[in-house]
């Protein structure tokens, strides 16, 4: 299958900082032991736009709003794209979104906005307390499921190695 080529990167919110959980942060809510983030954490206001970071096609899209007891992902879309030189295949994911405006299979451009951030305590959110955006970049073997938003050691899910640290990934994006 081809996947688009992408010759730039952007960032998925204006004014991108990270202001929550960092990438690698060893995190645990209330009792729960999550394990290593793997994403980085964007506190914004719910209905905040998200925007593809560059061209791709939409591989995954859908709502997994989990309980108040277990949080989840809430809505999330996963998106894959193509180094045009390296021909290296990334993907970027975007999850605890209000809206998803996107459909699997879909080509999408860079900067399109693809869904908004989520409100708070709900199941598109995916009942976290703090209205963020959750935003990682993976580069392992996909295996057309929902990837995890944590690693555990011995966990067999997935491992540390695919996922890359995204601002330094984006900002180091040369094509
Ligand atoms: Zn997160």
């Amino acid at each position: 299958m081809a996947y688009p080529h992408t010759h730039k990167l952007t960032f998925p919110l204006e004014k991108y900082r990270v202001n929550s959980y960092r990438f690698r942060q060893d995190c645990a809510y209330g009792n729960v032991h999550w394990g290593i983030h793997l994403g980085e954490d964007i506190n914004r206001s719910a209905g905040t736009k998200v925007r593809c970071i560059g061209r791709g096609r939409v591989v995954y899209s859908a709502l997994h709003a989990g309980t108040k007891d277990k949080g989840n992902w809430g809505n999330i879309v996963i998106i894959v794209h193509k180094h045009p030189k390296t021909k290296t295949i990334f993907f970027s994911l975007y999850a605890h979104l209000q809206k998803r405006l996107v459909k699997k299979g879909q080509s999408i451009d860079l900067g399109q906005v693809i869904g908004t951030v989520g409100k708070t305590n709900s199941p598109e959110n995916g009942w976290w307390e703090d209205e963020h955006l959750h935003f990682a970049i993976y580069v392992g073997h996909w295996e057309k499921k929902v990837l995890p938003g944590y690693w555990k050691k011995g966990s067999k899910k997935t491992k540390l190695t695919y996922w890359k640290e995204p601002t330094r990934f984006i900002n180091n994006y040369k094509t």
